[in-house]
């Protein structure tokens, strides 16, 4: 095993983040493919960035960030968050009591890192269910989770996500909803509901994923839920701050449902022409995938002394490394998927020839079949 704890995962960030910095200073920022779906976008005029100040920005962005945050969640008020992890932590820190129960629904596990830990921090107990079946809400429950899109975007189905909010009401417990992507995904790829309008209480999404804004989370929902949570994030600094705001304004203005709906349709022809030489391709709502099993499946080397997650981490520092492809595996955050998603709604997709792009992969490919017969080459390519 190579890459083993979030120290491993965070010295193998670094190491991707210098090798992009060096892309672009030896071979310019067009060599680059940013297949992330994450855009990190900044957009602003500069009118408003001479607006920044700590106190006159809020009371010019904040504003409308309202209006555009419940034209895109629902809901009474909205809050903006540093990330999205932030507002998962500030709604457990204020709604779940120590001891009690915090239960979470989603299509496929695992869910995203910053839940369980935070329960933890709060010494909340935590369960996490795939099954319907199996899903329960204990006695002394503070919380109810469902998250909408999971981190390899595999999506709720909207009835289960509908009986899973009476459950909660029923019992009057209130209902988070991590929408990280899924506020897009299952709204316009699949005519699903908000969150807010299916009958949750409070909602959370990115506000870089699939939409052309910064790193930043959003929260939506009941105003008294929503300034109990603001309350809390406020008292250590978990809010977005004015610069934040101001983009997530314009990201959200700025978002557009084609692409997502283009990259939708484009993706079977790109599996399509990938399947020629692979199988461990599969479909994600606006692009492919490869999961680390089907990845060590592909690679079949018997005698490799690496993890399945260490081979994705390893082809992902391939694809960046020897093609200039970023993708999550590379650059995530410690706890993020090692599923390597090539998410054709990204801006750099449409740059880019389907075709060229299957090369680039096969070629990396061959790179990692090498490599990953040797340990200690694997360890270089993935922390230098
Ligand atoms: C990306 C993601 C998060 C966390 O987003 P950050 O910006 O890293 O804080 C949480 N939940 C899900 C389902 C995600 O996909």
């Amino acid at each position: 095993m190579i890459v083993n704890n979030s120290l491993d995962e965070l010295k193998k960030r670094e190491n991707s983040l210098k090798i992009v910095k060096e892309i672009i200073e030896v071979k310019g920022r067009d060599f680059l493919i940013d297949l992330t779906g994450l855009s990190g976008g900044f957009i602003a005029s500069s009118e408003e960035l001479n607006l920044l100040e700590t106190y006159v920005g809020p009371a010019i962005f904040e504003y409308e960030l309202q209006i555009e945050g419940i034209k895109h969640l629902g809901g009474e008020k909205i809050f903006p968050v540093n990330r999205t992890s932030s507002g998962i932590f500030a709604t457990i820190l204020a709604l779940v009591s120590k001891d009690s129960y915090v239960v979470h629904f989603l299509s496929q596990l695992p869910g995203h890192p910053s839940i369980v830990r935070s329960c933890n921090l709060v010494n909340g107990n935590y369960l996490e269910f795939d099954s319907f079946n199996e899903f329960h809400i204990p006695d002394n429950c503070s919380l109810v989770i469902i998250t909408g899109s999971t981190m390899d975007h595999n999506v709720m189905d909207e009835d289960i996500f509908k009986k899973i909010i009476q459950m909660a009401h029923n019992k009057n417990i209130p209902v988070f909803v991590d929408d990280a992507s899924g506020a897009r995904l299952r709204t316009v790829i699949f005519n699903q509901k908000k969150a807010l309008d299916l009958g949750a209480d409070i909602v959370v999404t990115s506000t870089d994923k699939l939409m052309p804004g910064p790193r930043g989370g959003l929260l939506a929902g009941k105003k008294d839920l929503i300034d109990k949570i603001k309350v809390k994030a406020n008292q250590f600094g978990l809010e977005a701050q004015p610069p934040l705001i101001l983009a997530m304004v314009n990201g959200l203005k700025a978002f557009k449902e084609e692409n997502l709906l283009n990259a939708f349709i484009k993706k079977e022809k790109f599996l399509s022409i990938l399947q020629k030489n692979f199988s461990m391709f599969k479909l994600t709502p606006t692009g492919v995938m490869i999961k680390p099993e089907d990845l060590s499946y592909e690679v079949k080397n018997k005698d490799t002394e690496l993890s399945n997650e260490d081979l994705a981490f390893l082809f992902a520092m391939i694809l960046l490394k020897e093609e200039g492809i970023i993708t999550i595996p590379a650059v995530s955050m410690p706890g993020a998927s090692a599923t390597i998603r090539f998410d054709l709604s990204a801006n750099d997709a449409s740059n880019i020839e389907l075709e060229i792009l299957n090369n680039k992969i096969i070629s990396s490919f061959n790179k990692l079949l090498e490599i990953s017969k040797n340990k200690e080459e694997a360890k270089k390519i993935i922390f230098d």
